[in-house]
């Protein structure tokens, strides 16, 4: 067993969570192996897909089940208000688990056009053993978001959590065991970075891995796929996503400033798809600084724990510091707080910010160019759609992007205009699992999660060649 262990901590208030141990290279190594044995066995490689959905299934009732503690593991480990724990992150990582499950007896192969004495068809197969390293700020959600489609392939999954929030992660696997998954088959490996997670990316026997996290992150997972095995990285990284208001926005009403208010504050703004950059026509700048502001001002900080709550802590003192220090910098450089900007005192030992709103800011300024995964939005006015286009691309990230507008051209010019993986209109929304999920450019290869294309992730096509003689 690993003698380094991780202190887990509550943002929220500092308060003992436990400890899990960090997992060696050499474990990683003998958890590889054994998810090959596993694989090798098809025990449940083999088994017909309706018999995997059906596990799957009763995993998925399994968290129904669980909801309230699977909630709360996720609330105290990564300090996310609890009533988005309950309300989003665990239905939505249930929801994910079925429809993969649904799915994977319906899908088909394709019949080649070579004719003549030739039958050629190709059909998919799993890659064997899997990984996925996982982010903290949806630590259940993005587990399922793997799990489902990985395990529905017939794959053996290794998952790694973030390490400050493995413990929902560890309690899927013990439902996934309780819902009759052989072992071997999901084996969850806390650890830290540089050790659990690099020898992860280093291993020789994992073909693909998925990575959800920072960029920084997602570049050296690629270099290491590159000098061991070439293994298939499929990367889910950060994002700077826009909303664009057009001039007629307003007209959404209280739709649009709540829409505004989910996409920038959700999950303390320490989600990947945040609408940190509103850009905003000209005509409507002040009206909706003034409205956005006052709707941000109201939001209630406090303890994840308490269901009152919208915006729990970030996730440690040195997020805070950064986050706080990017205000400074953007003050200094003229910047207006028009609310905001500060830490407030709700528990000790955690680190609570005020919803922050900036104008007044420079269009290459560095806040509006990186990601900084707090409740900080920055607003800057455009006068045409063309230049409201320019500002959305001119950032190194891709990930998703929301637009105001009722009027259909707008909607479709900047909806194909703006580089992102995923652009929603009239409404922020990452879609539903009926949707592919990914992002561009820095934010990742794009569309690889949710919807039939997560599949594609998880297996390698095969060209089967036939020929047959005699008529
Ligand atoms: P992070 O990159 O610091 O860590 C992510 C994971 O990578 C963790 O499990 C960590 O232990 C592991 N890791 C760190 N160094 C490693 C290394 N050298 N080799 C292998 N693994 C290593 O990211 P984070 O702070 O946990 O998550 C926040 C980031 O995730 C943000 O940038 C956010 O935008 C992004 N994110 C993206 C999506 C998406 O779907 N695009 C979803 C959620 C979060």
């Amino acid at each position: 067993m690993s003698a380094r262990v991780i202190s887990l901590r509550s943002p929220a208030d500092g308060t003992a969570l436990g400890e899990v141990p960090i997992t060696s290279e050499a474990e990683v190594r003998e958890a590889s192996r054994l998810a090959e044995a596993t694989y090798r066995s098809g025990r449940w490689s083999r088994l017909a897909p309706r018999g995997r959905a059906a596990v799957l299934l009763r995993l998925a009732d399994l968290m129904q089940r669980d909801l309230t503690l699977l909630a709360r593991l996720d609330c105290e480990d990564a300090g996310k208000p609890i009533t988005e724990c309950l309300q989003n992150d665990v239905p939505s990582s249930i929801e994910s688990i079925r429809w993969f499950a649904e799915a994977v007896d319906k899908q088909y192969g394709r019949t080649s056009s070579a004719g003549g004495d030739v039958l050629a068809f190709t059909e998919r197969e799993p890659f064997g053993v899997v990984a996925a390293i996982l982010p903290w700020n949806y630590p259940l959600a993005m587990a399922a978001w793997k799990v489902g489609p990985a395990l529905a392939a017939g794959n053996s999954l290794i998952l790694k959590p973030a390490d400050a929030t493995p413990r929902s992660v560890l309690h899927l696997a013990d439902l996934a065991a309780e819902a009759g998954l052989p072992d071997g088959v999901l084996q969850v490996l806390p650890g830290d970075g540089p050790t659990t997670g690099a020898a992860l990316a280093d291993d020789p026997i994992i073909g693909a891995l998925s990575f959800t996290g920072s960029t920084t992150t997602g570049r050296s997972i690629l270099i290491a796929s590159a000098r061991s095995n070439l293994k298939r990285v499929s990367l889910e990284m950060g994002g700077k996503s826009p909303q664009i208001l057009m001039d007629d926005a307003l007209a959404f009403g209280d739709d649009l400033i709540d829409g505004m208010i989910e996409s920038a504050f959700l999950t303390s703004g320490q989600n990947c798809t945040a609408g940190s950059r509103i850009l905003v026509h000209e005509s409507i700048h002040d009206a909706v600084v003034e409205r956005f502001a006052a709707a941000a001002a109201r939001l209630r900080v406090g303890h994840p724990a308490d269901p009152a709550t919208r915006l729990g802590p970030v996730i440690d003192a040195r997020s805070a510091e950064r986050i706080l220090g990017a205000i400074d910098q953007s003050r200094r450089e003229g910047a207006t707080v028009v609310t905001g900007g500060r830490e407030v005192g709700i528990a000790p030992g955690g680190h609570y910010l005020s919803p922050t709103v900036l104008t007044g800011i420079a269009p290459d300024a560095e806040i509006t160019q990186q990601e900084l995964f707090g409740p900080v939005v920055t607003i800057q006015s455009f006068r045409t759609r063309a230049e409201a286009i320019e500002h959305a691309n001119d950032i190194p990230y891709g990930l998703a992007a929301s637009v105001w507008t009722t009027r259909l051209d707008d909607a479709l010019v900047l909806a194909r205009g703006v580089e992102a993986g995923l652009i929603s209109v009239g409404e922020y929304s990452e879609g539903d699992l009926t949707v592919p999920f990914g992002g561009w450019k820095q934010s990742g290869f794009g569309g690889a999660e949710k919807s039939l294309r997560a599949f594609e992730q998880w297996t390698r096509e095969k060209s089967v060649w036939i020929r047959h003689r005699g008529a």
